[in-house]
Formats: C-alpha cells, structure tokens, sequence
C-alpha cells in the first residue's frame, strides 16, 4: 500500500455525497478501528446501572480516571439512591475533592439521587426520555448508561466522538445531538455504544485534539483527513 498523500489544511475532509456512499466509507474506518481496539469498553468502574449513572455525572471537566479513585470510596460510603439522597454536602465534598468543582457535584449527586427516589422509586430507568428527566443527565450521559448498563446501543458524542467524526466525514455538526442523529444514519445500530468506545480510544492515544499523530495512525491510508494542520 503506497504512502497517503498530503492533505491542504481545511475545515471539512471530503466525503461521498450519498448516504450509501458514507455508510461504505464509515465500515471501512470501522472494521480498522476493530483490528486496532478490540478490547475497547466503558472506563468508568461500576458494579450496577446506579454507579455507572452517577460516575459518569462525575466524569464532567475531568478524566475518567481520577473518577474512579473516588468512586470506591463514595460507593462504600452511599451504596444507593437512599443514602446519597440523604448524604451531608460536607461529607461528599470531601470524598469529591480530587475531581474539581466538587461544590456543585456534591449538589449534582445530591439532587440526582433525590430525583430518582421521587420519579423512579430509586431505580435507574432504561429509557433515554426518562433518564433526561433526571437533574444532571443529559443525552451523552443517558447514551453511556443505556449501553453499558442496559446493553441498549446509544451513541455518545463526547469531545473525542464530535472530533473524530467531522475528522472522518461522518458529520460536519458540531452541536452533539445533531451529530448523534447523524452519525445514527450511518453506523450499525447494534454496534453503536462499542464503536464509540473505540473512537474514544483511538481519539485518547493517537487522534489527539492538536497535534494527531497521522503519521503513526493505523487508519492513515484511510482518513480523509490525514496529515491534517
Ligand atoms: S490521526 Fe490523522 S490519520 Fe489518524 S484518524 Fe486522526 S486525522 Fe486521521
């Protein structure tokens, strides 16, 4: 396979015009991302819907990594929707402090558990539309706990999902939820929450935010926007 030819720099890669055309063109990138990542799952370390729900709250202006050093902690501490609802601000702060703004997640995680105690008997809902209703949780919280809790495909356009897609052609939208619908018409549905795992993983070590590292990418003879500027 030859050397990819440079690209100028520019806002959107080329891409097919057909729907067809772009769904041909997003298996290709897929099928390499599945070679690349098989092993890619959720980061966030959870036992059950309830703790996965409230890590990913968590995860907002930080890494999912410093998420999980306190969640043992805060779990040990407020097993359930119950005792979270009832827990002293004082006391999550304290827990929540390694995360940044730990003031207004304390308040998060409050109103989150009094929320599901009073509209869902303290169980975590299975749907999209309910779990929007709950303070905190919005469209790409809601996706990550349908699929990794409930096995229900979401897509969840995080800041590595919105860069990668417009990097590959597969939206040019940059308001995630117009993105989401997008993306939903061009990847397989049953897939849906693994290929986002991957594209998180590849945008994480190789598909960096300023500088990607095209000339290492395993997708180079691929990317419509390789050797981007
Ligand atoms: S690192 Fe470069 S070649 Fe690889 S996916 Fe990103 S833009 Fe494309």
């Amino acid at each position: 396979m030859g050397q990819p030819k440079k690209s100028r720099s520019r806002r959107f890669p080329p891409r097919p015009r057909s729907l067809a055309g772009r769904r041909e063109q997003a298996a290709s990138i897929l099928d390499r991302l599945a070679e690349n990542y098989p092993d890619s799952a959720c980061a966030l370390v959870h036992r059950n819907a309830f703790e996965l729900l409230v890590a990913t709250v968590l995860s907002a202006q930080t890494t999912d990594a410093r998420v999980n050093s306190v969640t043992p902690t805060l779990f040990a501490h407020f097993p359930d929707p119950t005792t979270m609802a009832s827990a002293p601000l004082e006391v999550l702060e304290e827990i929540l402090h390694p995360l940044g703004f730990y003031r207004a997640k304390a308040r998060s995680l409050n109103g989150l558990a009094n929320g599901l105690i009073e509209r869902f008997n303290g169980v975590v809902p299975a749907t999209l539309e309910e779990l929007i209703t709950l303070p905190g949780v919005g469209r790409k919280t809601a996706n990550v706990v349908l699929g990794n809790a409930f096995g229900i495909p979401g897509i969840t356009v995080d800041t590595h999902v919105g860069r990668l897609s417009r990097r590959w052609g597969w939206t040019r939208e940059t308001d995630p939820v117009k993105a989401e619908m997008e993306l939903a018409k061009i990847l397989p549905q049953p897939q849906w929450t693994t290929i986002c795992h991957r594209v998180i993983d590849h945008g994480r070590q190789v598909c960096h935010s300023r500088k990607p590292a095209c000339l290492e990418c395993p997708l180079a003879d691929i990317c419509p926007s390789f050797d981007i500027e």
